[in-house]
């Protein structure tokens, strides 16, 4: 007896809204989409109970003849590609003609159309695959669907769906990536008959991130812009202080859709990488144009994911546009003043104030007159870690003879305060207020750059120890000695065998010369035999380096004399990148007078 039968055509439809339609957000995602594909300039989202109830898209789009609105729940009817040849090169959102038909199977639908050139409308309604008449209707031209009820007959589907709380974040979500592919779009959404986003079209797309997201991501974002090799890139990066714990603000879009792709986020990654901790990302939005022909949609259900007929092109375009515009930047970290006042309120009274403010100019003025610089001092050799640690009085609020102010070429340049706070921090004062320095943090930086430099050119300089130094390694540590006996002479380290799985120290790089060399050695071969394998040449390169800077900086709680400080502050003006450690993290915050004043209600 066979056994094998013909789906009928709502199973079928039923089967692949498994593929598309997972949840009201997926709803959304289709009926808009179809909108945009319409040309509507103005779409309306109502939703409730987080779409589990309703889901509804209004748009003034084309709309539907009584002929096609009937048409449009079949499946496998669009209007959008004829033939394989329009596979090729797809320039709307959608093209396989089943999102329709498939939500109309799982869903009580409803439709209402009118094209601009019929003076009516006709409407449909369509229950889980139960097809009604098209009737005519009186409506505004354009198109509304409202799907009632997700999965009502398919109760293993609907338990699946979330509280409304969790299904509205999912459509918030759909609609968000809709607002910023098309920032000429009238856009609202309301839940519940509350409305939750009314975005005007033509608004600018920093508006549209303001709105969508915070104030705080849009104004932390730098632009940039390429059209090069046949591909158009602009790119809102997120400063690294604004930086996330997920790549959820990492937003691509091509074509005006928007996609996930591993090659791009590689290079966004990439791109941030020094700028920012391992496990941290950069917030982006990147918006790519290229030609239809020069990838293929056609690869996934939700068509999130798209093939690249020449991805390592789009990888390296990527790549280049972002890192050069983060390098080219000016990273300084802003520094926030917090909201929070000591004590009394600030008088109100504007000659109070004025006379308050006198105050504590006057107060500052004797402050620092106290604490005069002594012109001329002599200054002697930075040793990292061989600080004689002096008093705090001797050490704070001295000028630093030698010590560039941050913007030369000023007629008066302002001159520079410092003091070391709590053994870690240095505060400047600046033109337009003062700076906290992070000690370790710019230290690190500086040696990083220094030993890049140095290892890449050869010109590390390492000294003999007077003593040579041995300690017992491991089968691991052995086995990464011997595979890396390059990245070690780099380092003008020079490690011999001493025995029985043990080893000697015999030289060390002048460089990190506040490091404990058996310490450091140590570790540096639990690094290379974690990562040796796993990383190319160049990053392993890298990630020790990073390490070594990391352990030959200055640590936080070293007390440093005024000619350390000064010496670091030097080597700062002439560091590249100096803004961020080679983890990401800021070595400064900057904080302005002006900040001062709002915050001390000065103005
Ligand atoms: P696809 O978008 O892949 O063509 P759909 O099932 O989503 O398939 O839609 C089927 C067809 O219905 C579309 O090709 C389009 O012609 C028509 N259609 C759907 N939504 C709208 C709309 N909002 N306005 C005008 N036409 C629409
Ligand atoms: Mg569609």
């Amino acid at each position: 007896m066979s056994v094998i039968s013909v789906l009928d055509d709502n199973m079928i439809n039923m089967i692949a809204a498994g593929e598309v339609i997972e949840r009201p957000g997926s709803v959304v995602k289709e009926l808009v989409e179809n909108s945009i594909d319409a040309g509507a300039t103005r779409i309306e989202i109502a939703v409730e109970d987080g779409g589990r109830r309703l889901v509804s898209v209004a748009d003034a789009g084309c709309g539907m003849d009584e002929e096609d609105i009937g048409r449009a729940f079949e499946p496998h009817t669009t209007s959008k590609i004829r033939t394989s040849k329009d596979l090729r090169a797809i320039a709307t959102l959608g093209f396989r003609g089943e999102a329709l038909a498939s939500i109309a199977s799982v869903a009580a639908v409803k439709a209402i159309s009118r094209t601009r050139d019929c003076p009516g409308g006709y409407s449909i309604e369509i229950d889980c695959g139960k097809k009604g008449e098209v009737k005519p209707c009186s409506c505004d031209c354009g198109t509304r669907i409202e799907v009632r009820d997700l999965f009502y007959k398919l109760p293993g589907r609907r338990k699946f769906l979330r509280t409304a709380n969790t299904e509205m974040t999912h459509v918030v979500e759909q609609f968000t990536r809709v607002a910023l592919a098309n920032p000429r779009l009238d856009l609202t959404l309301s839940h519940n008959g509350r409305e939750l986003y009314n975005l005007p079209g033509g608004q600018s797309l920093i508006d549209r991130i303001a709105k969508l997201f915070s104030q705080e991501t849009a104004e932390g974002l730098i632009e940039t812009a390429s059209e090069e090799k046949g591909l158009s890139i602009l790119g809102l990066l997120g400063r690294p202080e604004i930086s996330r714990t997920s790549n959820k603000l990492q937003y691509i879009f091509l074509n005006g859709r928007f996609i996930r792709d591993k090659f791009i986020s590689h290079a966004i990654r990439e791109a941030y990488r020094t700028f920012l901790d391992a496990e941290r990302f950069g917030v982006v939005f990147l918006f790519i144009r290229m030609p239809y022909e020069d990838y293929d949609v056609n690869v996934h259900p939700t068509k999130i994911e798209v093939r690249f007929y020449n991805a390592n092109l789009v990888h390296s375009q990527v790549l280049a546009v972002l890192r050069e515009k983060l390098l080219g930047t000016n990273l300084d970290a802003k520094g926030r003043i917090p909201i929070t006042q000591v004590g009394a309120a600030p008088p109100t009274h504007a000659k109070d104030q004025d006379e308050h403010a006198l105050n504590i100019r006057r107060a500052m003025d004797e402050f620092f007159k106290k604490h005069r610089p002594v012109e001329g001092q002599n200054r002697f050799e930075f040793q990292p870690g061989k600080s004689s640690a002096s008093s705090l009085a001797e050490n704070s609020y001295r000028a630093a003879a030698t010590y560039e102010p941050l913007r030369p070429g000023q007629a008066e340049p302002a001159e520079p305060w410092f003091l070391q706070i709590h053994d870690s921090y240095i505060v400047v004062q600046t033109d337009e207020g003062f700076e906290i320095i992070d000690q370790h943090a710019l230290h690190e930086r500086i040696l990083y750059n220094q030993l890049k430099q140095r290892v890449t050119s050869g010109a590390l300089e390492s000294q003999k120890l007077l003593l040579p130094e041995s300690f017992e390694v491991s089968t691991a540590q052995q086995q990464a000695l011997e595979e890396n006996g390059g990245i070690l002479e780099k380092l003008g380290l020079e490690v011999v065998p001493f025995g029985p799985k043990t080893v000697a120290v015999q030289s060390f790089a002048s460089l990190l010369c506040n490091t404990n060399p058996v310490e450091f050695v140590r570790d540096l071969l639990d690094l290379l035999a974690d990562k040796g394998g796993k990383f190319d040449a160049e990053r392993l390169l890298d990630e020790v380096i990073n390490m070594a800077a990391c352990k030959g900086a200055i640590k936080a709680g070293q007390r440093l004399t005024t000619s350390e400080i000064e010496q670091l502050l030097a080597e700062r003006q002439a560091s590249e990148l100096s803004s961020r450690c080679a983890h990401g993290r800021p070595t400064a915050l900057r904080f302005s007078i002006a900040d001062l004043e709002k915050q001390f209600k000065r103005t």
